[in-house]
């Protein structure tokens, strides 16, 4: 459930309070007590994750957001305000400019759940690319896809090598920069799977369909090899162990710098949301409020934890920082529920 207009209404609160003395200090305190701990629940409600870890003006897609941390923390402890005249992160647009038009519900498996920004093919920068193995929205102008969603069940899953055939993706509309596996060379950053190689490994075509350009991203490596390969084996073994069906969704956000001379952005940080159904084979309709979900956002750094358990969040603080509406096919009592969750694994 995207709460664009309760968000709107909570920030203008938050922004009223945001002159009362009393009610900071408080907040400043109880994040000073447990840093790294999720935040507590007041600004877990109205704060993006970047707020657990270290905030900077790349972690927020407009400058209304990035506004509502720096109220939000006395002393502007993530520097969001350089030049101290009030106002955050001044260089980002003012406000995001919103999902693009609903567009039908899709009878693509992979969407079961939905279409989290209503990508379609005419928006470059919201540009959805549908393969048998996944559905993605692709961002001309960043180089990356702006999320990533997929099945995994024990269809998916069998024998085949990894191909390791990284290839631009000559499927992109003509006028689309296509990236290239040497863009990535030299720059420190590892060609990171969105969906990883080893959730599709029934057969050459689907491992090979992976290795697209549009399915990857520049990851910090001891991240791509570190907690997100661990979430990644942690999500197989739902599979291998327990036999679940899952609908998994990923990608990237915010701009931490840029490759091939601007036209592949590193993305600040990476998400990634897991809903584990009840009941295979249901379709949507094995989604309830009990599901299982696991929810995590990670700085695309190399100065991690190990272990993703650290990074977990929630889905409605995913969908603030990306302004995205995941789960969308998902009734709205069910969403609100799950997406409030903190998943504690
Ligand atoms: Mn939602
Ligand atoms: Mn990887």
């Amino acid at each position: 459930m995207l709460k664009s207009a309760l968000w709107a209404g909570l920030g203008g609160l938050w922004l009223g309070l945001s002159g009362c003395e009393a009610i900071l200090p408080i907040l400043t305190d109880i994040l000073a007590e447990a840093p790294g701990q999720p935040v507590s629940v007041q600004a877990d409600r109205l704060l993006p994750p970047c707020v657990d870890d270290d905030c900077n003006c790349g972690d927020f897609r407009d400058q209304a957001l990035a506004q509502q941390v720096l109220d939000g923390f006395e002393g502007d402890p993530f520097v969001l305000d350089r030049d101290g005249n009030g106002l955050a992160c001044e260089s980002l647009p003012p406000v995001s400019s919103g999902l693009d038009p609903s567009v039908p519900p899709s009878d693509n498996l992979h969407l079961t759940l939905g279409n989290p920004s209503n990508a379609a093919t005419g928006n470059p920068n919201n540009y959805l690319i549908e393969r048998h193995q996944y559905a993605l929205a692709y961002n001309r102008d960043r180089g990356i896809a702006n999320w990533v969603s997929w099945h995994l069940d024990a269809r998916w899953l069998g024998n085949t090598e990894r191909q390791n055939d990284f290839r631009q993706d000559g499927g992109l509309p003509a006028g689309f920069y296509q990236v290239t596996p040497n863009d990535y060379r030299n720059s420190g950053y590892d060609r990171g799977h969105i969906v990883p190689s080893a959730d599709r490994t029934a057969n050459v075509k689907d491992n090979s369909a992976t290795f697209l350009m549009t399915n990857i991203l520049p990851q910090a490596p001891e991240n791509n090899q570190g907690l997100w390969r661990g979430l990644e084996e942690f999500e197989r073994d739902l599979v291998y162990q327990e036999d679940r069906e899952l609908f998994i969704l990923a990608g990237g956000y915010g701009e931490k710098d840029t490759l091939a001379g601007g036209k592949l952005t590193i993305p600040t940080r990476l998400w990634k949301v897991i809903v584990v159904l009840d009941q295979p084979g249901q379709g949507v309709a094995g989604v309830s409020a009990n599901s299982r979900i696991i929810a995590i956002d990670v700085p695309n750094s190399n100065d991690l934890l190990e272990d993703w358990q650290s990074y977990q969040t929630t889905i409605d603080r995913i969908e603030l920082a990306t302004g995205y509406d995941l789960l969308s096919q998902v009734p709205v009592e069910i969403q609100a529920v799950l997406e409030a969750n903190l998943s504690q694994e």
